[in-house]
């Protein structure tokens, strides 16, 4: 399923002749998920393409395709990576072969030098897409060899053509990568974590305490996370109806100020949160 993103979605199933193609544009926007339904749509047998049925369909969305590469990076990469992806690409077979490699700007510069040779030496039915936020980081002489496709947030009502459940769209921040990532259990999960927010304002100093011993156990940033955006949102409601907003506009700068200071410094995550919780009205 694809959100948005129509024209960029012309422009590749009409594109002739290019060898490569440079997806750019923040995080989350789906920029991934349209280059996989890319490699589905130039393999694919069936009718409607791409079908999500056939078996070439399948095996790419399985990431069992011999045809297809997909690299996902967690560091730099490598130029033996680069080689290997060049072995797998030019072996010998009629059909249409397609390389992802996100995050291209882990690269090294060995790397960048050695995948533009392969950009130099163009191979039939062979298709190469780089993914990356940060285009810049790339070599010149790469971004003039590729064709470049450029992402922006999709609105929400493209989004709502989708996807129905009205609370993915509220939380998904106009990034179609994550409302797709967002699932209703996960929601439910998000609706607990604000209820928990909720509950402690009417608790007594030693709760408090408590409850700051258990959550900053878990996934503190998450927590803090969720709990500003529905503050967040809680504000401006206030403010649209004239309500007091003076309580809300305190816990958001307390809030703002512990998630900023866990990020940066080494705090103490349990005494951080214990001041959090008994400011929290
Ligand atoms: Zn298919």
């Amino acid at each position: 399923m694809i959100i948005g993103h129509k024209k960029q979605w012309e422009i590749l199933i009409k594109s002739k002749n290019y060898q490569a193609f440079l997806f750019s544009g923040q995080e989350s926007l789906g920029k991934k998920k349209i280059a996989i339904e890319f490699a589905k749509f130039l393999r694919c047998q069936g009718k409607q393409k791409p079908c999500d049925q056939c078996s070439e369909c399948l095996e790419i969305e399985k990431k069992i395709s011999s045809d297809f590469v997909l690299v996902e990076p967690e560091q730099d990469i490598k130029i033996n990576e680069i080689r290997e992806i060049k072995r797998k690409m030019f072996l010998s077979t009629n059909s249409f072969k397609i390389a992802i490699i996100d995050k291209a700007h882990l690269m090294t510069k060995d790397s960048q030098n050695c995948f533009l040779k392969i950009l130099e030496e163009p191979h039939k039915n062979t298709i190469f897409v780089l993914i990356t936020e940060h285009p810049d980081l790339l070599l010149p002489t790469i971004l003039s060899r590729v064709q470049q496709i450029k992402f922006f947030p999709v609105s929400k009502t493209e989004i709502q053509q989708q996807i129905s459940e009205q609370e993915i769209i509220e939380y998904s921040l106009n990034q179609p990568g994550k409302a797709l990532s967002l699932t209703l259990e996960k929601i439910k999960e998000y609706k607990n974590i604000i209820n928990r927010l909720e509950k402690i304002k009417n608790y007594n100093i030693g709760d408090r305490f408590l409850e700051a011993k258990k959550i900053s156990q878990e996934n503190l940033s998450e927590i803090f996370f969720i709990w500003l955006c529905y503050l967040r949102k809680t504000f401006l409601e206030q403010c649209k109806n004239k309500k007091n907003y003076a309580d809300t506009k305190k816990n958001i700068k307390n809030l703002q100020t512990i998630s900023s200071l866990l990020g940066r410094t080494n705090v103490n995550k349990k005494l951080a949160t214990e001041l959090l919780l008994l400011e929290l009205k």
